[in-house]
């Protein structure tokens, strides 16, 4: 089977990563009514993909501490993808428990950051992606085991991330038998030139497996970013609404690629998300309310869309 390439279908897919990425990064804990909220509006603005929360010890993540709650809401979504970042074994048996369609599991492609962050070399990830595989196999059940090969683009601890090394890491977990690899760029180090060329290499060992980019938008590349996965064949992109988020070690950074903004971005070529710009920014005005004191993202919203794509969104 090929990639698809740029000339492949016009459409995208544009997974809201605030509810994790998002919320971890900022103090703010959001109640859960107001996190089922937000997802109903995410839904009926067209969302299909949501990364809801992630099954970490609540002491270290409060802010996400009712993600099994979350997630239950999110799964009476009809033909709604819900996924939840699990950091280990004891995580993915939750994920598996409550029957998530998707689990998240990072993989750093730094020596150094998985050393600071896992206090596990790549190496030992492998191993354990491997047991949460058999695991999920043992237990009968059908939830994707996703990885996502963190600070693939460079890291604020180890500087350069050889590209060897992601590709290495990625074909390691293929031959684990997970069913789908992104590339993210952690710490927003990533630039247009080096995605095509990291795409690229990757495509070549893992084909459709490599479906996901992750972009954040800490250095004003995210965008661009997601322009040079698409060119390459990538049809999924993470975002948040508002681009909240942000970097611990690098105080007023953007977090994600602003949803609204990468909507506007594909409608604005051609490409159908099936999102609804206008109930986009709905939303993103009541994640403010949520978020008061917390530092929002994106462009987009200020101006509204150009009057020469008004009435074609409108349609859409
Ligand atoms: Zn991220």
């Amino acid at each position: 089977m090929t990639h698809p390439t740029s000339s492949g279908p016009r459409h995208a897919i544009l997974r809201e990563v605030g509810l994790r990425d998002g919320l971890q990064s900022v103090a703010t804990i959001v109640p859960t009514a107001a996190k089922l909220q937000w997802i109903r509006d995410a839904y009926d603005a067209g969302e299909r993909e949501i990364e809801v929360g992630s099954f970490v010890p609540p002491r270290l993540l409060p802010q996400l501490a009712d993600t099994a709650e979350v997630l239950a809401f999110a799964q009476t979504l009809p033909g709604l993808k819900a996924s939840v970042l699990v950091p280990n074994l004891k995580g993915a048996e939750r994920a598996i428990e409550c029957k998530a369609e998707a689990m998240l599991l990072p993989l750093s492609a730094s020596y150094k950051h998985s050393l600071a962050n896992l206090r596990k070399t790549p190496e030992e990830v492998v191993a354990d992606i491997a047991r949460i595989r058999d695991a999920r196999d043992a237990m009968g059940a059908k939830t994707k085991i996703e990885i996502g090969i963190s600070t693939a683009f460079g890291c604020t601890i180890q500087g350069d991330v050889p590209e060897d090394e992601v590709v290495r890491l990625v074909k390691a977990v293929l031959d684990e038998g997970v069913d789908a690899v992104g590339l993210a760029d952690t710490v927003g180090y990533a630039d247009p030139a080096q995605v095509k060329r990291l795409y690229e290499k990757v495509l070549r060992v893992a084909g459709d497996k490599l479906d996901c980019a992750h972009f954040h938008d800490t250095r004003g590349l995210g965008l661009a970013n997601c322009f040079a996965a698409w060119e390459m064949g990538i049809r999924r992109f993470d975002a948040s609404i508002a681009g909240i988020g942000g970097c611990p070690h690098a105080p007023g950074a953007s977090g994600n690629v602003a949803m609204e903004d990468a909507a506007y971005m594909f409608a604005s070529m051609g490409v159908d998300t099936g999102l609804d710009f206008d109930r986009l920014i709905a939303l993103r005005g009541r994640v403010g309310q949520w978020l008061q004191g917390e530092a929002l993202h994106g462009n987009v919203w200020r101006a509204g869309l150009p009057k020469t794509m008004k009435k074609e969104a409108e349609h859409a």
